[in-house]
């Protein structure tokens, strides 16, 4: 039944806005996808980064559409790990493109039926997203053999200018992507800005730096360790998949806090992930 709650609020709710030239967020509430290329070079192609849930494919191949023209695809999506949220619209979309799906190479059993990620842990927050949060799907998909890993040279196929960092911790395989020239950073799940445990943070998206997604992290220690890589690379722009974009001076700060106190700021009191 939770996971019924968030598929309907996503889809009643599901906006895009542009966080530069070149990169469209789609945001359905509980999570986001964007779009990276650029419309006014519809040659130079465009990749898509993570999927949303299972009913966010028609806003996507609509928002596609109206970017890049009608029958544009992409020229591959890109996977930051393979949890629900991210995945949601990955077989549907990837099979009516016929594109590859890069991720993480420690993500593949997840997205190749071969393994399943733990149930999330209710037990990190009183919050009620937290709560529901077992009902949550948690058992791998499988897009056969159009899962290819990411090349070891952390070149993304397709987007030129852009690297993938392993950011593990929420998962094993979980990556960022970064571009150094204009320090824009998409995030995925190393960290938040909203508090995803709480249902009112998520409706309002109200601005908060938070760690990972609580109730779904399984390894605290390398969480951390991916937060500060991230905030080592001075990003300048990030497009976190749980919360709005935060740039500039503000997301600076932000960072930093949570570098600082990242057990007060990000990790749960109790897990059973521990
Ligand atoms: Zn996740
Ligand atoms: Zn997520």
């Amino acid at each position: 039944m939770g996971n019924k709650l968030v598929e309907a609020l996503s889809s009643f709710t599901a906006t895009s806005q542009e966080a530069a030239p070149d990169i469209l967020v789609m945001n359905f509430t509980v999570v986001t996808a964007c779009m990276v290329g650029n419309p006014d070079n519809k040659a130079g192609g465009w990749t898509l980064i993570d999927t949303g849930l299972e009913n966010s494919a028609d806003f996507i191949l609509q928002a596609a559409a109206e970017r890049f023209g009608e029958n544009s695809r992409p020229q591959a999506i890109v996977l930051t790990h393979g949890h629900f949220d991210h995945v949601g619209s990955v077989v549907k979309l990837s099979e009516s493109w016929d594109v590859p799906v890069y991720i993480h190479e420690l993500e593949m059993p997840y997205v190749t039926g071969k393994k399943d990620y733990p149930t999330a842990d209710p037990t990190v927050s009183s919050g009620v997203v937290a709560k529901m949060s077992p009902s949550f799907p948690h058992s791998a998909i499988d897009i056969g053999y159009r899962a290819v890993a990411l090349p070891a040279d952390s070149s993304v196929p397709g987007m030129i200018g852009w690297k993938w960092i392993h950011t593990p911790g929420h998962t094993k395989g979980h990556i960022s992507l970064f571009r150094e020239k204009d320090r824009v950073l998409i995030a995925g799940d190393a960290f938040s800005t909203t508090k995803q445990e709480s249902l009112w943070s998520v409706l309002t998206q109200r601005e908060q730096i938070s760690g990972p997604p609580q109730y779904l992290t399984t390894d605290w220690q390398s969480a951390e360790r991916s937060v500060q890589h991230l905030r080592d690379l001075k990003p300048s722009l990030v497009i976190p998949s749980h919360g709005k974009p935060m740039k500039g001076e503000e997301l600076t700060k932000h960072l930093e806090l949570l570098v600082n106190h990242f057990k007060e700021i990000a990790k749960p009191e109790q897990s059973r992930f521990f």
